[in-house]
């Protein structure tokens, strides 16, 4: 008999990456993984099982426009044929924003497509891309359960003094408010948090989400307090190819001087500063932890100075620190950024365990620290599936 599963998607401009859970020890683990990427150019299929082991594989040719329609198409078909030792149970999504109305995991119905639709605007880079499959399996599969996840849903609980930028209020009631990302991997490291610190867990902890986005989050008792991605996944941090905050006047002065259009400078803003913009080298952290360039050394030490400035601000919206948290590509893997992080923390008690950073951790402060330290691998994909199992099993 085969095995049911949830399909966890995450639809991005050029490719969908998927995950297949089934259900294992009261949790959900995955069996299946891969992506189709290159989708308008020379796509790629790959899927692997749990041992990472290729299981299938196709090439479409060179200038194939294969769409998130036939990507769909391609990989309900592998979920369904033969020889296929699962059988899909329910879809669950990733969509970057839920806007003021959606703010928990709900069920995918035409009038919740609808409403999501309405927010593209707010996120035009991703929100069209999430909802195409949504759109292409309401469309083919109408019977099949899907569920929407949202990255801005967890950030619900900040107060409306966290949410307000400091202008007409006609705006902010309007929705031109900070909504907040990354979410769900928010909401995976503190669900995985008291099983390694009860108490830090139930008080103050900020966690770094370190990747190609980057953004930081002030988490108080379980909940998000603040955090320094706003309006758009532009604010904040300096990321691998995004801004960051910037002076407003900046954008007045390209538009005035430089006779920039909006286009382009979402195009400076989303795609060529970061890290690759300051460096001119590489958005990629480990390029420019091995360079000897000093613009690749300018680069890094920029991105560690904001991430010490946002860890003071974050800590005092919550009045305190129990611990800091670290995740993401850069926050699991470079031992280098967070022993900096880590020292510039110090006044807020954070005494490093050089040893146990070097290892990975997870616990990367010392025995002695005031406040603690963790290294906790964000997983996402496993946010999304709990959530689809529990809105389609009703648990919700
Ligand atoms: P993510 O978006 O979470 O997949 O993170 C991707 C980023 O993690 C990459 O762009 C790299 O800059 C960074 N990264 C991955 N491994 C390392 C490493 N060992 N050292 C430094 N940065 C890393």
């Amino acid at each position: 008999m085969k095995q049911p599963g949830i399909l966890v998607l995450n639809a991005g401009s050029s490719s969908i990456k998927f995950l297949f859970f089934v259900e294992q020890n009261d949790d959900l683990a995955p069996v299946l993984r891969g992506q189709v990427e290159g989708l308008h150019t020379a796509p790629h299929f790959i899927a692997r099982d749990g041992a990472g082991r290729v299981v299938d594989e196709k090439r479409w040719g060179e200038g194939t426009a294969l769409g998130h329609q036939g990507a769909v198409a391609h990989l309900a078909a592998f979920l369904r044929a033969e020889g296929s030792n699962y059988a899909l149970h329910a879809v669950g999504h990733r969509v970057v924003h839920g806007g003021m109305d959606h703010v928990q995991p709900e069920r995918v119905t035409p009038d919740l497509l609808r409403s999501l639709e309405r927010l593209v605007p707010l996120a035009p880079l991703h929100q069209p891309h999430n909802l195409a499959p949504i759109r292409l399996l309401l469309e083919h599969q109408p019977d099949l359960p899907q569920v929407a996840c949202f990255d801005t849903a967890f950030h619900a609980t900040n107060e409306d003094v966290a949410r307000r930028f400091a202008i007409p209020s006609d705006l902010h009631d309007a929705g031109v408010r900070r909504y907040g990302f990354h979410g769900l991997s928010y909401e995976y490291v503190s669900a995985a948090l008291p099983a390694h610190d009860p108490a830090a867990a139930a008080g103050k902890v900020v966690a770094c989400h370190l990747g190609n986005g980057v953004s930081m989050c002030a988490i108080d008792g379980g909940r998000s307090v603040a955090n320094t991605m706003g309006f758009t996944a532009v604010e904040g941090l300096p990321m691998g190819t995004r801004s960051g905050s910037l002076d407003p006047g900046v954008l007045l002065y390209l538009m005035d001087e430089r006779k920039m259009d909006a286009r382009a400078i979402e195009k400076l803003l989303y795609s060529q500063s970061g890290l690759l913009g300051m460096s001119g080298i590489s958005s990629d952290m480990r390029n420019l932890l091995e360079s000897d360039d000093p613009r690749a050394r300018t680069a890094v030490d920029v991105f560690v100075y904001r991430i010490r400035r946002e860890l003071g601000s974050l800590a005092a919206a919550m009045g305190g620190l129990d611990a800091l948290v670290f995740t993401a590509g850069i926050g699991e893997n470079s031992a280098a950024i967070r022993e900096r992080v880590c020292r510039d923390a110090a006044w807020l008690g954070i005494e490093l365990d050089a040893k146990a950073n070097a290892a990975g951790g997870p616990r990367i402060s010392t025995a002695a620290s005031r406040t603690a330290a963790w290294v906790i691998p964000t997983n996402e994909e496993l946010m999304i599936a709990r959530h689809t199992r529990r809105v389609v099993e009703g648990r919700d």
